[in-house]
C-alpha cells in the first residue's frame, strides 16, 4: 500500500493495552463478564492495528497474528452473541444485506462548492473574499489548499466518538444510509482513537478507490464476464452503494476528510487546525494539504499538483481552495448551499500530464506502423489511459518526445488519446530517444517509409499477422480472385482457426483433408457450404495476369496500373522476372518499369519494396503454383477497330459480361472508358436496368448501343 510519510505520529491513545488475563483461556471457560471485558479490549486492539496498517502503513503485527485477534472476536461474539458491541472488529466484512438504502436527512446540508476553471476565475474570487471582508490587498489571508478528490462524499456520524451513522450526499439535504458499507472501509475508525471524543461530530469526506485498485477489479471483472467499471470513481460509488455490505467489504474503498457537519461543540478556529485534530482521531487527512498564503502560492499549488496527478494513485480533478479562518469563513457564509469561503479549482479536463514509459509500435490492419506511448496510468476524459498514440516518427521526432519524459496527454471527446507535447523541465537525465523499427515488430519483414509519406509500413502485407485478414479479404474480392461465399467474417475466422494464414493456404483446402475437417467443426459451416467454397476456390485455378497483380495487393497497384503492367508485360514468367530484378535493385528494371504509361515511380517503388521482401517472392511464387496465370495482350490501338479512339460509357448489367470485362474488352479495342455521360461521349452501352446515364445519353442524343450490338461492334463473344 501507499506510504504517506506526511502521516503525524500516532496519538497517545493507540497505546498498546496489555491483554486481559483470560486471553489466553479458550472461549467455553470465559464467563460473560470476561467475555465483555475481553471484547473491549479487542474491539481496541484490532482498530489500533487497522490505523497502523491502513492509515499509517506500519503494521506492527504479522498477518496471521491479525487474523488471531479476529478469529478470537468471532469466536467469542459467537458464544455471547448479545455481547456484540456498536464498534465490534466483525461489522468490517459488511452485513447482510439490506432491502433499499434508508433516507438520512442531513442536519446539516452538504454543500456545493463553486468551481474557477481558469487562473483569472480564482484570482476574481479572491478578489470578492477580499471585498466581502473589507480587506485590501496588503492585509494577509491564508488559505488553505487541497487536492480535489473525484470520489462520493460522504458524511459520517460520530456520538461520544462512536460510529453511528453514515450517509451519502445525496441531494445535499438527503442522503442514503450506507453505515453498514462505511463500516467495511477499514481506515475509518468505527470508534474515534481519543479519550475525550465529542458528544457529536459528522465527519464529512470523499470516499474512493486507488487507481491501481480500480485496474486490478476491472481486470478480475474481466475474467468473470463482470461489466467494467468507467473509472475509479464509478467503481467507487458502485461499491458503497451496495445493499449487501459484504460485497463493499471486498471492494478496497479508501477516505480522505475534508469537513464537518454537525458538531458539538462548534469547530472553531483554523480549517487546518481541524484536520489536525480529525488526524489525531485516526482519521485519514490527505498529506497533499498546504496552508497557502497568496494568489501566486494557490496557482502554483494548482499548477503543481495538475502536473502530479499521475503520480497519485488516486484521481483529482482540481484542487480546493478554502479560508483557513473559521471565524471569516462564517461571515462569507452560502448563497444557497454554494460557501462563498472556499472554491474548486479545477483542471483541464481533457488533458493530464504522465510519465510515458516506452513507445511500442502497432501494426495496423493497412500495415502501417503507429508509434504508441505506454504511460504511467491517469485519468483523463473520466477514462483511465495508459495508451497514447504519438502518430508517427516525424510527430515524435518534431516534439522532442523521450522514453522516460513527463508528457501531456489529452484525450478529447471519443478521440483515441493523443500525447500533445513534453514538459521539457520535467525530463529526467536518462530519457532517452526512440529510434524507429526497421523491421515489423510483428512478422519482421522490412518496415519501410517512403520518401514523401509520414507513415512507415511492414511489407510483409500477405503474410504479417497483423494484416492477414484484411489482405485476404481483398484478395477474394471481387475485382481480385472473386471466390463468393468468403465474406470479411469468414476470412477472420478461417484465420483465427488457423486454417488459412496466407492467400496460397486458400487452393490448399481442397486437397487438404485435414483443413477441409477443421472447416466443417467450425460454427456455422454445414457441409454444403463448404463444398460450395471448395467449388470456388477451384473454379478461380485460370486467372488473368492482371488480375492476379492486382489481388497482391501490393500498395497503390489498384487494377488500372495493374492492367498497365500486365499489358506491359504480357505473361506471368515475364513480369516474375522483371520483379526480381527490380526487387534486387536492378536500375534498368527500375526504368522500364517507371516508364510504363500511366505507372511511375511512386508504383515502382512500391513494387521494388513488396519485391525486396524474400517471402513475398516466395508467396507469389506459390500461388503461381497453384493457379494457372493467363498472359494478357497489348491493346491493338491502331487498326481497323471501330472503337479505337472512342469514349464509351456503360450503364445496366450485361448479360454475357461483367462491367470489369467489358472495360477491359473496350480498352483491349483502343476505346476510352468514362464514368459519365457528356457530349464528348461516342457509344453508351445499355444493358439490364439502366441508370440515369441512360436518360443523359438520350437528352444530349450520343449514340445508344443494345448488348448484342456492343457486341458485335467488339467483335465477341
Ligand atoms: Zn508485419
Amino acid at each position: 500500500m501507499n506510504r504517506r510519510p506526511e502521516e503525524a505520529v500516532p496519538p497517545r491513545s493507540l497505546a498498546r493495552l496489555r491483554p486481559p488475563p483470560t486471553f489466553f483461556q479458550p472461549v467455553s471457560a470465559l464467563s460473560e463478564k470476561e467475555a465483555g471485558a475481553e471484547l473491549a479490549w479487542l474491539a481496541r486492539e484490532i482498530a489500533r492495528h487497522d490505523y497502523l496498517y491502513y492509515v499509517l502503513a506500519r503494521p506492527e503485527i504479522s498477518d496471521a497474528d491479525y487474523d488471531a485477534l479476529v478469529r478470537r472476536n468471532r469466536a467469542l461474539e459467537a458464544r455471547f452473541p448479545h455481547l456484540q458491541r456498536p464498534d465490534s472488529p466483525s461489522l468490517r466484512v459488511g452485513a447482510p444485506p439490506a432491502e433499499e438504502f434508508v433516507k438520512v436527512r442531513h442536519t446539516v446540508p452538504m454543500f456545493t462548492l463553486d468551481n474557477a476553471m481558469s487562473e483569472g476565475e480564482l484570482r476574481d474570487w479572491v478578489d470578492r473574499v477580499r471585498r466581502l471582508l473589507r480587506l485590501d490587498a496588503s492585509e494577509p489571508l491564508v488559505f488553505a489548499g487541497e487536492p480535489k478528490i473525484d470520489g462520493l462524499s460522504c458524511s459520517i456520524r460520530y456520538e461520544n466518538g462512536l460510529l453511528v451513522r453514515a450517509a451519502t450526499r445525496g441531494d445535499g439535504f438527503t442522503g442514503e444510509d450506507v453505515t453498514a458499507n462505511v463500516r467495511t472501509i477499514r481506515e475509518i475508525p468505527q470508534r474515534l482513537l481519543t479519550d475525550r471524543p465529542p458528544p457529536v461530530i459528522e465527519i464529512r469526506g470523499e470516499v474512493y478507490m486507488n487507481r491501481s485498485a480500480f485496474l486490478e477489479l476491472n481486470e478480475r471483472r474481466r475474467a468473470s464476464g463482470e461489466p467494467l467499471f468507467a473509472n475509479p470513481r464509478n467503481a467507487a460509488a458502485g461499491s458503497l452503494r451496495q445493499l449487501d455490505s459484504r460485497i463493499t467489504a471486498q471492494r478496497p474503498l479508501r477516505f480522505f476528510v475534508w469537513g464537518w457537519g454537525e458538531a458539538d461543540p462548534p469547530i472553531t478556529g483554523s480549517y487546518l487546525a481541524f484536520l489536525e485534530t480529525a488526524r489525531s482521531w485516526g482519521l485519514p487527512v490527505n498529506p497533499l494539504v498546504r496552508r497557502l498564503a497568496s494568489v501566486e502560492e494557490l496557482v502554483a499549488y494548482h499548477d503543481d499538483l495538475e502536473h502530479r496527478r499521475a503520480e497519485l494513485d488516486y484521481d483529482i480533478d482540481g484542487v480546493v481552495d478554502k479560508l483557513d479562518d473559521i471565524a471569516l469563513q462564517e461571515r462569507l457564509g452560502f448563497v444557497q448551499r454554494v460557501p462563498r469561503w472556499a472554491i474548486a479549482h479545477k483542471f483541464d479536463p481533457e488533458k493530464a500530464w504522465t510519465v510515458l514509459r516506452d513507445i511500442v509500435v502497432q501494426v495496423g490492419r493497412t500495415g502501417a506502423l503507429t508509434p504508441v506511448a505506454m504511460l504511467d496510468p491517469v485519468t483523463v476524459g473520466g477514462v483511465v489511459v495508459r495508451r497514447a498514440t504519438l502518430h508517427n516518427e516525424d510527430y515524435i521526432r518534431e516534439r522532442d518526445i523521450r522514453i522516460g519524459d513527463t508528457v501531456v496527454v489529452q484525450r478529447a471527446g471519443d478521440v483515441i488519446p493523443q500525447v500533445l507535447a513534453v514538459v521539457q523541465e520535467k525530463r529526467p537525465a536518462d530519457a532517452r530517444s526512440w529510434q524507429p523499427p526497421e523491421r515489423c515488430p510483428v512478422c519482421g519483414s522490412l518496415a519501410v517509409r517512403p520518401p514523401d509519406e509520414a507513415i512507415r509500413r511492414c511489407t510483409g502485407g500477405l503474410f504479417c499477422p497483423a494484416q492477414a485478414v484484411e489482405r485476404i479479404v481483398h484478395f477474394v474480392s471481387r475485382h481480385a480472385f472473386d471466390i463468393p461465399g468468403l465474406s470479411d467474417k469468414q476470412v477472420r475466422q478461417l484465420f483465427e482457426a488457423g486454417i488459412i494464414r496466407d492467400p496460397v493456404d486458400l487452393f490448399r483446402i481442397p486437397r487438404d483433408a485435414a483443413k477441409r475437417e477443421a472447416i466443417r467443426q467450425l460454427p456455422r459451416w454445414g457441409e454444403k457450404k463448404l463444398a460450395n467454397l471448395v467449388a470456388a476456390i477451384e473454379a478461380r485455378r485460370h486467372l488473368p495476369l492482371d488480375r492476379f497483380i492486382y489481388a497482391l495487393g501490393i500498395r497503390h497497384i489498384g487494377e488500372v496500373n495493374a492492367r498497365s503492367l500486365a499489358r506491359h508485360f504480357g505473361s506471368f514468367a515475364r513480369w516474375r522476372t522483371a520483379m526480381e530484378r527490380l526487387g534486387a535493385g536492378d536500375a534498368k528494371a527500375r526504368e522500364e518499369i517507371q516508364d510504363i504509361e500511366g505507372v511511375g515511380p511512386v508504383i515502382a517503388e512500391s513494387l521494388a519494396e513488396f519485391f525486396a521482401e524474400p517471402r513475398n517472392r516466395s508467396l507469389v511464387d506459390a500461388l503461381a503454383a497453384e493457379v494457372e496465370i493467363e498472359p494478357v495482350a497489348a491493346p491493338q490501338v491502331a487498326g481497323p477497330s471501330p472503337l479505337a479512339g472512342k469514349t464509351v460509357v456503360f450503364t445496366g448489367e450485361l448479360a454475357h459480361m461483367s462491367r470489369e470485362e467489358a472495360k477491359a474488352v473496350a480498352e483491349s479495342l483502343g476505346a476510352k472508358v468514362a464514368d459519365s455521360v457528356s457530349r464528348r461521349t461516342d457509344f453508351v452501352v445499355v444493358g439490364e436496368r439502366p441508370g440515369s446515364k441512360y436518360r443523359k445519353a438520350v437528352e444530349l442524343g450520343v449514340r445508344i448501343l443494345s448488348e448484342d450490338e456492343w457486341y458485335q461492334l467488339a467483335g465477341r463473344p
